[in-house]
């Protein structure tokens, strides 16, 4: 639908590089990033990096290189899972005293399979006893050979505490971009990736979006999956309005008409009206689509159900004062699965719930779990709105026991039935504005009203329903006991026949049990 424009090798100039950090949790990625941004050369003049955005670009001796801010692992895949490539390179940390852990092992599958550089930080070294040689050991056997011992992986020791090793890193990011020979074409129309987007009071909905190719332009008429809307305004990671953007840079956008989904690509096209009719196209087929996989869903489900031995799924987003409850929690959480019922916590992470955990909790279909912390203001609105259910506790085994109940929930109630009693249909009247009475005589038990029934005749079963009327004589009853005679209706069932014999049961929801 947007056209594929060949690539004018003659308009490709160099790009700066896109990295993206990973590792395993508490290994230092946000400290490691939070220096780099110390290290920027430009933050001196122009007041330093002042909004948390998705993405930012640092200013190095070598040139800029962008980095993505993202919680690491959810928002790589997601791009992935979307086809969109974003990443040139991968900065994997590992903590120099707890070496090789599993979200290390994760993240090295994850940017191989993406097939993107990765550039080994071995943070920490400032620790006594710190050894990166065990390290440059341990991640060997995951094929990721040092340069040092002949390889081709760099591996760098660093400290995001003391800054130690920082500038050789990002030196290095440089020269590993300079072999890359990122290129991309600046006189196109601009084209990208949503790296995150929010709906921000007074500004309507946000957008932080990374430039692959050509230039954008406040004015830019701009489609985003089925988003869509003219650049009002564009602000770097300084908070500084930019009127355009090149390439390999990351910039806020306001001006769309609503917020679009992380991962997602965007184009920018000749007008608003281009705009909007893409969007609507894509609005409508996603419809579609949706429709189609209703049925599709079905049929798959039964597959992974099939697969799973019918294994369901609790998701949770844990958020905590600290990162030792968090953590506290979220292992909680995960002790409870069973075979029956799996607890897979989504993120897990430390401050106020915010819009953002919400979002993320209703495309995971989770449940929010806040330790010791609450919802910022309005987010309790966003989240009803979102159908995401937010839970506060600051005691840890009552956070488990109501994450248990919802578990119990996800099963299906196991349902009983219990007999009440039986009548023989004797005679049928059609009373008007009634409806047909089966005249009958109760031959075991009880007969209730309101209680399930089904009608048998000749041993078959003709309709299973409510008794949704019972009357003994002229009166209205709760219950006619054996022996006696008693008008028995059936809501939406007429066809009585003498002889028929209604059985009248009640329904017992037990609760399933998790092992
Ligand atoms: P993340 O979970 O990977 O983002 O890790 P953080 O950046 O939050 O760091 C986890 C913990 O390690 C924090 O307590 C940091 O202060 C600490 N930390 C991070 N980098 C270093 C470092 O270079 N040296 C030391 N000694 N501690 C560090």
């Amino acid at each position: 639908y947007i056209p594929e424009v060949e690539e004018d090798e003659a308009k490709l100039v160099t790009r700066p590089p896109v990295v993206t950090v990973m590792g395993h949790v508490d290994h230092g990625k946000t400290s490691l990033l939070d220096a780099i941004r110390q290290a920027d050369v430009a933050a001196g003049e122009a007041g330093g990096i002042t909004q948390h955005i998705g993405a930012y670009s640092v200013q190095t001796s070598k040139g800029p290189i962008t980095f993505l801010d993202t919680p690491g692992h959810e928002a790589f895949t997601a791009m992935r899972q979307r086809g969109a490539q974003v990443t040139d390179l991968v900065v994997l940390v590992v903590a120099a005293d707890d070496g090789v852990m599993p979200q290390t092992i994760e993240s090295i599958k994850q940017a191989k399979a993406a097939k993107v550089t990765i550039l080994v930080a071995i943070n920490k070294i400032d620790k006594p006893g710190a050894t990166p040689e065990r390290v440059m050991q341990q991640l060997n056997e995951y094929e990721l050979v040092p340069e040092q011992w002949g390889g081709t992986t760099i591996m760098l020791p660093v400290s995001a505490r003391t800054k130690q090793g920082i500038p050789e890193l990002l030196e290095y990011i440089a020269l590993q971009a300079e072999v890359l020979e990122l290129k991309a074409n600046p006189e196109k129309l601009a084209k990208g990736v949503v790296i995150e987007a929010k709906l921000e009071k007074g500004r309507g909905p946000v957008a932080t979006v990374l430039v692959q190719e050509g230039t954008l332009r406040t004015g830019d008429a701009l489609v985003t999956g089925a988003e869509y809307g003219r650049v009002r305004a564009m602000m770097n990671e300084r908070g500084e309005q930019v009127k355009a953007v090149s390439p390999g840079y990351p910039v806020e956008v306001l001006g769309l008409s609503g917020v679009p989904t992380a991962g997602d690509e965007f184009d920018v096209v000749e007008d608003e009206k281009a705009a909007k009719e893409v969007a609507e196209h894509r609005a409508e087929k996603a419809r579609q689509k949706e429709l189609g996989s209703v049925k599709k869903a079905t049929l798959e489900d039964l597959f992974a159900k099939a697969k799973t031995g019918g294994q369901k799924e609790l998701n949770v987003v844990v958020k905590a004062d600290v990162q030792g409850s968090a953590e506290a929690v979220s292992t909680a959480l995960q002790r409870l699965a069973t075979k029956k019922v799996g607890v897979k916590v989504l993120t897990s992470g430390v401050g106020v719930i915010t819009e953002s955990d919400v979002l993320t909790a209703a495309a995971g279909k989770a449940i929010i779990v806040g330790f010791n912390t609450k919802p910022e203001t309005k987010v309790d609105q966003i989240a009803s709105q979102q159908g995401v259910t937010i839970k506060l506790f600051s005691i840890i085994y009552e956070a488990v026991d109501a994450v248990r109940e919802d578990m119990v929930g996800l099963l299906e109630p196991i349902i009983k039935e219990k007999p009440l009693g039986k009548a023989e249909v004797r005679q049928v009247f059609n009373i008007t504005r009634v409806g047909v009475i089966a005249g009958s005589a109760v031959t075991e038990g009880v007969i209730r009203r309101n209680a399930m029934c089904r009608v048998v005749r000749d041993r078959k079963v003709v309709h299973t329903g409510k008794i949704g009327s019972l009357k003994r004589l002229k009166d209205d009853v709760r219950e006619v006991a054996q022996g006696l005679e008693c008008g028995i209706g059936v809501d939406g069932f007429e066809a009585f026949k003498p002889g028929d014999v209604v059985e009248a049961y009640e329904q017992e929801s037990i609760r399933p049990s998790l092992d």
